[in-house]
């Protein structure tokens, strides 16, 4: 694949830019890595509430024996439970710790949030449900509405224990049995138990000196405070309009929640220390008579279609086209799987140019040449997730938005008066911190359920030198033990498509056990001793490419260490993955699982 005609035309001075990345990422390094954050815990438990849940609720603990226990009810915990029922597995239980479904789009509840992946290949069973997303790119509050109706659908709100935190889980070898323990006094005993605590969802703040000093009112993106902000997830933060608000960071987050509050606050100041890359979006409504002319497994199509392109493979029509696509079918970047015959230097100078494509829309947005320039990104296409948005750049046309460039710094101090950077602190009312979420790190602290195997020995321990799965899925020591995840599966930037066939794959797995009477399941040591290589060995080209970035979450802030080459993905395409679980579950033999 190569560039378009208009992007050939782009002339690159290869040795200059190349020098000025390098400029630009040294700006970036540091050397505390992932230390840089922190947890909202002890202190900054605060930020950790829940804006949306009853803080009254209260129930009776329960004790019950369920042949499975799922934990988390975001996609994961949903389309689990949608596909034990479809299994006539009836009896689990969901516990979350959310006051309703929806994970992700539960808590992600700012000015703004929606899907910049389409909606039609993002949200899941469209055609089993006979739902059709309004536009191109849902907003979050219709992709939640979503989550609720599959709840509906597949009667899951009978099964769900919400505003619960599972505390422990161990493995009971007289009985068979996962013993769960919630920290609402509940006892769940189950057969199976499946974590699908998901992505991206434990939240952290940068570990900015005096960061719980600040005086004013204060909150991260994923617990956003209406009560104090006024409005809902389209605007209307009436709340803000006397108000000097500040937010942290310009990821995918911030970059939707900037538009709304720069509509609405008295002043708003972006401190940005890495431009995000981009590029436009084009959402439109849907058009229902396309949708009427589309054939029963359309979905299903489509999203293989994306998901081979985004992983280079050739597809003779691109049935998505959108940015992502795009950005793959004009650069065939190292990140994505580039053309193995292709020249690298015409590679380099693809990607180049492309991204110079964005720096030049940039600049013809954004009217004062200077916040154009900090705005520009200098760094290689999918060392940081690109971003797709049309409203963003313009927003820095207001006169009450103003960006703060940190020069690749970040800022310097929080203080109770606002916030400093290079010495000078900029007042504010309100400070919002749109400062992501752990990522692919300590598989243990993010789960944040102790896990106790078989021979007492926790999942902690048993991957204290990284993990070691059979698809992702199953873990030795583990029985019954199922993990949905991104670690060593099919990473993908369409994450539920893999959820997708993961639940499918776990609930045929348990089914196929309380239908043969199995009482246990577990990989076998060769199987995930075989999966683990694979995942080293595929994952080397994406390791090196991610080396040379910018630091960002994509490389654990440019201090990757051993045991981040086992947290990472199966690099191989999610479609071969995809193939190769429908294939096993085909064979009906249960392959390398070792059974009792
Ligand atoms: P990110 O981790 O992408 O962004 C965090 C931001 O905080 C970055 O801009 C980071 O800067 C900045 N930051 C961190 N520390 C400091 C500091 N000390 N000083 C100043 N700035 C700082 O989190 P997001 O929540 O934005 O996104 C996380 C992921 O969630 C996305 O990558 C995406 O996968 C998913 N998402 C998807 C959406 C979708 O539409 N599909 C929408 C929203 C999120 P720097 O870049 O320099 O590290």
């Amino acid at each position: 694949m190569v560039a378009d005609a208009n992007l050939k035309e782009i002339e690159i001075d290869l040795e200059a830019l190349e020098r000025k990345y390098a400029e630009e990422r040294a700006k970036r390094l540091r050397t505390d890595g992932v230390d840089q954050f922190q947890e909202l815990k002890g202190k900054l438990a605060d930020f950790d509430k829940d804006p949306n849940a009853d803080p009254n609720f209260a129930r009776d603990a329960i004790v019950e024996d369920v042949d499975a226990v799922l934990i988390g009810g975001g996609f994961g915990g949903l389309l689990g439970g949608a596909r034990l029922r479809e299994q006539g597995v009836d009896s689990f239980r969901i516990v979350e710790k959310g006051a309703d479904f929806g994970g992700t789009w539960y808590w992600n509840r700012y000015p703004g949030a929606a899907c910049d992946v389409e909606s039609y290949i993002y949200m899941p069973m469209l055609e089993e449900l006979g739902y059709v997303p309004t536009e191109r790119y849902a907003k979050g509050s219709e992709i939640f509405e979503h989550c609720q109706r599959l709840a509906r659908h597949y009667d899951l709100y009978s099964r769900a224990l919400f505003q619960t935190v599972v505390n422990r889980a161990a493995w009971d070898e007289k009985r068979n049995r996962w013993v769960v323990t919630t920290d609402r006094g509940d006892k769940l005993s189950a057969r199976f138990l499946v974590s699908c605590t998901g992505l991206l969802s434990t939240p952290k703040l940068a570990k900015i000196p005096g960061v719980e000093s600040f005086a004013g009112h204060s909150f991260h993106t994923s617990r956003w405070d209406y009560a104090y902000s006024g409005g809902d997830q389209t605007g209307n933060l009436t709340g803000l309009q006397d108000k000097r608000v500040g937010i942290i960071g310009t990821g995918s987050t911030g970059i939707q929640a900037i538009p709304v509050l720069g509509q609405w606050c008295k002043e708003l100041y972006v401190f940005q220390r890495t431009p995000s890359s981009i590029d436009e979006r084009g959402n439109r409504p849907t058009d229902y008579q396309w949708i009427k002319s589309l054939k029963p497994g359309w979905q299903l199509e489509r999203r293989n279609n994306f998901a081979s392109i985004l992983a280079g493979g050739k597809e003779d029509v691109d049935l998505v086209q959108d940015g992502w696509t795009a950005i793959v079918k004009d650069t065939a970047g190292p990140g994505v799987g580039a053309d193995e015959q292709a020249d690298p230097k015409e590679l380099k100078l693809a990607e180049m140019r492309k991204m110079e494509e964005t720096r030049r829309r940039i600049a013809s947005i954004v009217k004062d040449p200077d916040t154009a320039e900090a705005l520009k990104p200098y760094y290689t296409y999918f060392c940081k997730r690109p971003c797709f948005h049309d409203e963003y750049l313009d927003t820095f046309n207001r006169p009450n938005v103003h960006l703060v460039d940190t020069q690749g710094k970040g800022i310097e101090r929080i203080v109770p008066e606002g916030v400093v950077v290079e010495g000078k602190t900029y007042e504010l009312d309100c400070l919002v911190h749109s400062t992501g979420f752990e990522w692919l790190g300590d598989y243990s602290k993010e789960f944040g359920v102790e896990v106790i195997g078989a021979g007492g020995v926790s999942l902690a321990d048993a991957w204290k030198d990284g993990p070691r799965t059979l698809y992702g899925m199953h873990t030795r020591g583990f029985p019954n033990f199922f993990l949905m995840h991104l670690i060593q599966a099919a990473g993908s930037s369409n994450y539920v498509h893999t959820a997708d066939e993961q639940t499918q794959h776990i609930a045929f797995t348990i089914g196929e056990c309380l239908r043969r009477g199995v009482q246990t399941v577990q990989p076998t040591e060769q199987a995930v001793e075989s999966w683990v290589q694979e995942v080293l060995t595929l994952g080397s080209p994406r390791r090196q490419f991610l080396e040379a970035c910018t630091p960002g979450y994509y490389n654990f802030e440019g201090n990757a260490g051993r045991v981040s080459a086992l947290n990472e993905f199966w690099c191989g395409s999610p479609l071969e993955y995809n193939r190769r679980l429908q294939d096993w579950r085909a064979d009906g033999e249960l392959k390398d699982l070792e059974t009792s």
